[in-house]
């Protein structure tokens, strides 16, 4: 689950992590009101959208740039006018774009120097690691390509924790000294400790930088957090956007069905998140391309499985089905049940796949049989690919 930066603020301010004071507006007046409360003149406005790139990104309305300077409340007030209910297209968001539907208000500050820094869980050595950089500001992978010496990486035991002379490590080669070296290692230890007890998967500030008065600050603030964990954080999981994520992975995630949309035009619904990975694979294999993953777990009920069906049938690119069950928790005829029963509501007209093998597969046979639904039978996974590849040339 990924936040807005405002409520990445309100992280930051809880764990220590020195920001510049915001206030999130959601209408041009609003953003009046918050821009007369944080200062007369110094004042940012930013773009509220689960994407980066925003400084340099364009609204399809013209206007450009999602992150702006602003000498007066005013002046504030009329960018807002102009980001609210645009869409913003930035390299993160694809030609799509992004709906605007908040802004954050912010006391601007002057930069001596922008770095960047991160903290990610690595999947290679299993622990958090911190990455840093000189170079911030600016696309990072740019800077990964371009100049891979530049980027710092410092991995932490994840029993031992941050160590001090990790952090001195780190601010010595990026060459902070004095009074800005102790700033950033508060900074970091505090950064550390919010990435731990939230559960993050990465914390991103881009940049992080150092003003003129010697302060070190996070500007920018993306944030990723586990979502196996989020039960423990209630005050987090309260922070997802929805209006952010794919109306189809929000509904999915509502029936607890691990779905994620995909680019093809063959929905697969499957158990299990290797037979989903192999019924991709497989339908790639053959010519084909999956419009999205699909698992509906091991113990699916019937009103799960005609969910799911009706999410794959919501996505106008959907041309076929492939229903591919391996029963053996699941329970065959519990998916012939939820199958029939969405099909019938939906009206079903595309082509329909459906290779069970297993647990209960006689009964489930019997009841798609008694549907009087058109299905193609398949007997193993390979011919429900070519099946229902077939079906769409
Ligand atoms: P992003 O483009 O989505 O990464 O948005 P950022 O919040 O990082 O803003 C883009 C750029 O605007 C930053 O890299 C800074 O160079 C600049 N910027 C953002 N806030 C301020 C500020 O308070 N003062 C100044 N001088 N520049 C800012
Ligand atoms: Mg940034």
């Amino acid at each position: 689950m990924n936040i807005h930066e405002y409520q990445a603020k309100e992280l930051f301010e809880r764990f220590g992590v020195p920001s510049p004071n915001g206030k999130v507006a959601s209408t041009a007046d609003e953003a009046l009101a918050a821009a007369q409360e944080i200062g007369p003149d110094n004042l940012v406005i930013k773009a509220q959208v689960h994407a980066g790139g925003r400084g340099k990104g364009h609204f399809k309305n013209g206007f450009q740039g999602g992150v702006h300077l602003c000498s007066s409340p005013e002046q504030v007030q009329e960018i807002a006018g102009k980001m609210l209910g645009e869409v913003l297209v930035t390299h993160q968001t694809g030609e799509a774009g992004r709906l605007v539907r908040k802004v954050m208000v912010a006391e601007s500050v002057d930069i001596d120097k922008e770095y960047y820094l991160a903290i990610l869980m690595d999947r290679e050595s299993g622990a958090p690691v911190i990455v840093a950089s000189t170079e911030g500001g600016m696309d990072i992978e740019e800077v990964a390509e371009s100049t891979p010496e530049k980027i710092l990486r410092e991995g932490v035991h994840p029993l031992a924790g941050l160590q001090a002379y990790q952090i001195r490590k780190l601010a010595s080669k990026l060459g902070f000294a004095g009074d800005q070296a102790k700033a950033f290692a508060k900074l970091l230890s505090s950064l550390y400790k919010l990435f731990i007890s939230l559960d993050c998967s990465m914390v991103e500030i881009n940049p992080l930088v150092v003003t003129p008065d010697g302060r070190v600050l996070a500007l920018d603030a993306k944030f990723n957090f586990d979502d196996n964990a989020l039960y423990r954080h209630p005050e987090v999981k309260a922070m997802r956007d929805t209006e952010e994520e794919d109306p189809r992975e929000v509904e999915a995630s509502e029936y607890d069905l691990n779905y994620i949309g995909l680019d093809g035009n063959i929905a697969c619904l499957v158990n299990g998140a290797g037979l989903a990975m192999a019924t991709m694979d497989i339908i790639k294999h053959f010519g084909g391309d999956p419009a999205n993953f699909l698992d509906v777990g091991g113990g699916a009920s019937k009103e799960q499985v005609a969910a799911a069906f009706k999410i794959i049938l919501s996505d106008p690119n959907v041309k076929g089905i492939l229903i591919n069950i391996f029963g053996g928790i699941m329970d065959c005829n519990v998916i012939a049940e939820g199958v029939v029963a969405a099909a019938r509501e939906t009206g079903l007209e595309l082509p329909l796949v459906v290779r069970l093998e297993g647990n209960n597969v006689e009964a489930g046979k019997a009841t798609l049989a008694a549907s009087g639904l058109d299905i193609v039978a398949a007997s193993t996974l390979a011919d429900g690919a070519e099946k229902i590849v077939a079906a769409l040339k």
